[in-house]
């Protein structure tokens, strides 16, 4: 079924008893039928009385529940919530505000505020262990105000390292944006012990050519990933009203989550329930 064509009421319908929930869930993590987490056989009794289904493995014994190891674990909120939740996350390009979902799926402003960053925190993680790979090209950049003629940084601004791959027809293909925090608050030149802290984690170890530009003034300036770091403040300024250092990096993860499967024409939906739901299959 395709998801991603659904209104909102169309897919509030389809998800609006349990059964329904439960059976997409149960789907989504095992789409060849039952496999026990310990000893991967494929037959389980199946305990039906408790709110969410219990499996146990008919070969070892060990019990399993339905949400065990996805993002609902340990969550008390309904499945048909969670699922309107990422529902709501991939529905449009910009996303959704902590208090747009608390009204729409019913909750309170904090438990909206901790489905949501639970799911940034699945993206942040998917992001961390994609690394980039081909060509890459680097640029520094800086989020908050849009431009300082200061040597020094200011307070509300935060500097930022900007990375793709680059395809042989210099297409950007794959987008990370990282966020540096620095010592000293007012630095406004990252260091190259920065740069290679990002090469080593986020750029696959045999990569040949990588092109890093951390000058702010230099004509070697990669435009291409200016734009892009543009994009994202303009985005985390308009959709969230500006955002301090702490979460600020899972905010850049998610924009560029959302543009790099837009331009591969993934359907986020399809891709977040899987990163989800089923965390053995980031990709
Ligand atoms: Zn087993």
């Amino acid at each position: 079924m395709n998801f991603a064509c659904m209104s909102l009421d169309q897919f509030q319908n389809h998800f609006s008893t349990d059964s329904a929930c439960i059976a997409y869930i149960f789907h989504t993590k095992w789409p060849e039928g039952f496999i026990c987490p310990r000893c991967k056989h494929s037959h389980a009794y199946v305990t039906t009385t408790r709110r969410l289904p219990l499996y146990e493995c008919c070969h070892c014994r060990h019990q399993t529940s339905l949400i065990s190891g996805t993002i609902m674990e340990g969550s008390r909120t309904e499945l048909r919530k969670w699922i309107l939740s990422l529902f709501l996350f991939s529905h449009t390009t910009k996303g959704t505000t902590t208090t747009e979902l608390s009204k729409f799926i019913k909750v309170t402003y904090k438990t909206a505020w901790l489905i949501l960053h639970k799911i940034r925190s699945v993206i942040h993680s998917s992001d961390n262990q994609n690394q980039l790979s081909g060509s890459v090209c680097i640029n520094s950049a800086i989020y908050g105000r849009p431009y300082n003629p200061s040597v020094h940084k200011h307070r509300q601004e935060h500097l930022l390292l900007v990375g793709s791959s680059v395809n042989e027809w210099n297409q950007f293909t794959h987008l990370k944006i990282k966020h540096v925090l620095l010592p000293n608050p007012k630095e406004r030149h990252i260091p190259r012990i920065e740069t290679k802290a990002f090469h080593q984690q986020h750029i696959e170890s045999d990569t040949q050519n990588v092109e890093i530009v951390t000058g702010f003034y230099t004509p070697s300036r990669l435009r291409p990933l200016l734009i892009f770091a543009k994009q994202a403040s303009k985005w985390i300024n308009n959709t969230f009203h500006g955002l301090g250092p702490k979460h600020l990096q899972k905010y850049l993860d998610e924009f560029s989550y959302r543009l790099n499967l837009s331009s591969k024409n993934i359907p986020i939906f399809a891709h977040l329930v899987q990163l989800c739901i089923k965390p053995s299959s980031y990709q």
